[in-house]
């Protein structure tokens, strides 16, 4: 079905600027004496980064809320077996969110849309650190050993954003694009309750390659500025 052919593919270059402290956490429980208790994620050589399954995750959960709002249909990830794929008996039947990002169960289906790791365009020289207390959410005081400290990128580092989608239908790029704009306006990471993770996508070019493009035959195209804007405002 979808992934036998390649239709058209779309790349979505541009930035991600963390507006507010951003902490993207590598999800470690054990903490080390002296080191820093929430840290966050950092390649080999030290530079903080965002996956993209962090920025994927963040987006379909933006997207099933705003289907779900518009009156769609719309399954229950991340448990398996609340998915389309454990729960519907073909692909046709999969709901909006499984059709753009895939679902996994009985019936897997590949993700339409990648998201790939987003770098810092500058080197990241210092990193902040916060300290919070740790409160006991049963009973609402604060817990022994109260004190953590956060490590968060600083407001205005910039990091590359690209996002590939293919053979997407008019439909699923609509929420796709309404997704994106729904998580500026909510969090990415953690600490978003203390106003961590305030991100802005600057969105700088749309590229649409086709089959016809790889093998020669066609130029591909490039949406900038004044209709890269139409195309954005297209919801
Ligand atoms: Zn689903």
């Amino acid at each position: 079905m979808v992934f036998e052919k390649l239709e058209k593919r779309i790349i979505i270059s541009g930035t991600i600027e963390a507006v507010t402290p951003l902490h993207i956490g590598s999800g470690r429980s054990e903490i080390e004496v002296g080191e820093v208790d929430l840290p966050v994620l950092t390649t080999p050589d030290g530079q903080p980064y965002i996956p993209g399954s962090s920025l994927k995750g963040r987006v379909r959960a933006e997207a099933e809320r705003i289907a779900r709002q518009n009156g769609a249909e719309v399954c229950k990830p991340p448990d398996v077996k609340e998915m389309c794929g454990s729960k519907k008996q073909s692909t046709d039947e999969f709901c909006i969110c499984c059709r753009i990002f895939g679902s996994a169960g009985n019936i897997s289906l590949a993700s339409k849309v990648k998201f790939r790791d987003s770098y810092p365009l500058e080197k990241v020289e210092t990193l902040l650190e916060r300290t919070g207390i740790a409160i006991d959410r049963e009973k609402g005081t604060v817990a022994k050993g109260a004190l953590y400290t956060i490590q968060a990128v600083p407001a205005g580092t910039k990091f590359s954003l690209e996002i590939v989608a293919e053979n997407m239908s008019g439909e699923e790029l609509k929420l796709l694009k309404a997704a994106l704009k729904s998580v500026q306006d909510s969090a990415l990471g953690g600490s978003s309750t203390r106003g961590f993770g305030k991100v802005k996508f600057v969105i700088e070019s749309v590229r649409e390659r086709t089959a016809g493009y790889y093998l020669g035959k066609e130029n591909e195209k490039i949406m900038a500025g004044a209709e890269l804007q139409r195309w954005l405002d297209m919801i």
